[in-house]
């Protein structure tokens, strides 16, 4: 079937201003893309949606002189009046929630509640900016010398790289673009090979927004692979800041070249998440949990549980409730109400996942449930349960679908070695009513993740913290709480309202004496 012919998108995609093949890069306008043509399918079915023609290396650069252009005015805009801006462009995703919900699930596969979920994200995000807006606080200072004054003050930072993955194919975005936009900054987004359909229309309505209020383009984009667009995007030294969300390869390719022109990186990439479950957890709310953290997204989230570290004492009841759940786990078209497991993206994931189930059998492991690949069109796996041990090095890697390995431990010291072990640092969990127990989890000695909770499974992180994780997860924040700061440029300023030129440190300089 070509996308010509399929018919049964066309109203959709229509609504959303696109159409069966689309330029791939955004200006400030749609400008004629010369790369490769790329067929973006809906995984449920293998089927094509719509075309998109990447841009080339000199269509990114058309790209990237506009976004300068933007940045310089828009910057001087006061952030008040750019928040404005913010707060209609999430009223504007509110209007067109559900077509874009749809997209997601289509061009990705995620189950409806969940591509719902990923553009009220979005929505989230542009409330939190909007206030974040009138809170671009710096500190001030009292200066060591006589009518001195000190203080630190925060300006944007320049025209921002925005890298995403195909899993979160605009929530991503969202987290960076409507923060760096209070922030003063213009923002070129290079969406996955994967996904460039929800980017175009996300860009479509942001663009719309802008020109009702006669601001600069600074929503551009500049579709492409990791070689071309991406590649130049990261060298590209007019770019002060490359926000980078994807794997652990892709952060040690980008690291490099951004080390060696000295530019910001924010690094957002593979997690190897564990929960651990003690002797007097509440067992049902743990199995839900994890259930959730595990399956959902068919295992493709940053956040997803992919360790899970029982004690002995409840080892094998949780063991035994969590085969028969996996069992009814329903899963199918993400669009059909009452599926709870789509997809995975495409045929490389399935035979990445098959090849991971076969090492860790070889390395030991014991298949509980699942294991195998769903007969049907579409790209389709049985999400899969393995009984494993620590030292099994497959367990040390993200395999992005929805394995979980089973560990036990003895005491809670003993499982929090074993969860700390892997090089990824991003989420982790602990279920227990014991008080010590979850504060021995949440200390400096306890997990070394970005994110610890409680009684709360590893995936699904509300806006309001800082989002991001540690050692190879990459280090970066963002979202709410502080993380704004990455965006800007910060000036300490220090003020001499005196006569006299006192040096700081007791330092003596008089000239002519
Ligand atoms: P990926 O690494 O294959 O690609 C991610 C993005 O990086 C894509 O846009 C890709 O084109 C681009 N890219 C890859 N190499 C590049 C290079 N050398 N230069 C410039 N651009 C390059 O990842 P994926 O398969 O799309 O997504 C899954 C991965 O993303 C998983 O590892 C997952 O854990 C991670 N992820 C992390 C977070 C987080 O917040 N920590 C969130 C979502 C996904």
């Amino acid at each position: 079937m070509t996308v010509d012919t399929l018919s049964n998108v066309s109203h959709l995609l229509a609504s959303l201003g696109l159409e069966a093949d689309n330029p791939g890069a955004f200006a400030g306008t749609w400008i004629p893309t010369h790369g490769e043509r790329v067929v973006s399918l809906n995984p449920a079915t293998g089927e094509p949606i719509a075309a998109v023609h990447m841009a080339s290396v000199d269509d990114y650069e058309r790209v990237a002189a506009v976004s300068l252009d933007a940045f310089r005015e828009w910057q001087t805009w006061p952030a008040p009046k750019r928040g404005e801006v913010v707060r209609q462009l999430g009223e504007e995703l509110r209007r067109h929630k559900a077509e874009l919900g749809h997209l997601v699930s289509l061009e990705v596969g995620k189950i409806t509640s969940e591509g719902l979920g990923e553009v009220q994200e979005m929505i989230d995000m542009a409330d939190l900016a909007v206030g974040m807006s009138r809170q671009l606080y710096g500190l001030s200072m009292h200066s060591e010398r006589p009518q001195h004054r000190m203080y630190e003050q925060w300006h944007p930072l320049g025209p921002i790289g925005v890298i995403t993955a195909f899993n979160f194919p605009v929530a991503v975005w969202a987290w960076n673009a409507m923060v760096a936009a209070v922030c003063g900054d213009s923002v070129i987004w290079k969406p996955s090979h994967q996904a460039p359909l929800t980017a175009l229309a996300v860009t479509r309505i942001a663009d719309r927004v802008l020109k009702a209020n006669n601001a600069p383009p600074i929503f551009n984009l500049a579709f492409g692979g990791r070689a071309g667009v991406g590649e130049r995007m990261v060298a590209d030294r007019r770019l002060p800041l490359i926000s980078a969300t994807g794997s652990v390869r892709m952060g040690r390719e980008i690291g490099k070249v951004l080390a060696d022109r000295l530019g910001r990186g924010l690094m957002e990439l593979g997690g190897n998440n564990g929960i651990l479950v003690t002797d007097d957890a509440d067992l049902d709310l743990a199995l839900r949990a994890v259930l959730f953290a595990a399956v959902g997204t068919a295992g493709q989230r940053c956040t997803t549980t992919r360790r899970l570290f029982l004690q002995k004492g409840i080892a094998a009841e949780m063991k035994r409730r969590l085969v028969d759940a996996y069992k009814s786990i329903r899963v199918g078209d993400p669009l059909e109400p009452g599926t709870l497991m789509g997809p995975l993206i495409d045929e490389t994931a399935v035979t990445n996942m098959l090849k991971a189930i076969d090492t860790a059998q070889a390395e030991g492991g014991k298949v509980l449930a699942g294991g195998k690949r769903i007969d049907r069109p579409g790209f389709f796996v049985e999400p899969t349960l393995i009984e494993a041990t620590v030292h099994m090095p497959i367990t040390c890697e993200e395999t992005f679908a929805p394995i979980l390995y089973v560990f036990e431990f003895e005491d809670l010291d003993e499982a929090i070695r074993m969860h700390n072990s892997v090089p990824q640092g991003l989420s982790s969990a602990i279920f227990t009513l014991n008080m010590r127990s979850a504060e021995r989890f949440l200390a400096a000695t306890g997990s070394d993740c970005g994110i610890a909770n409680v009684n709360i499974g590893t995936s699904g992180a509300e806006i309001g913290g800082a989002f991001g994780g540690e050692k190879e997860t990459g280090g970066g924040r963002e979202a709410g709480s502080d993380s704004w700061k990455i965006y800007m440029r910060r000036q300490t300023c220090t003020l001499n309202w005196g006569t006299s030129l006192p040096l700081a440190q007791g330092v003596e300089f008089k000239v002519g004496e």
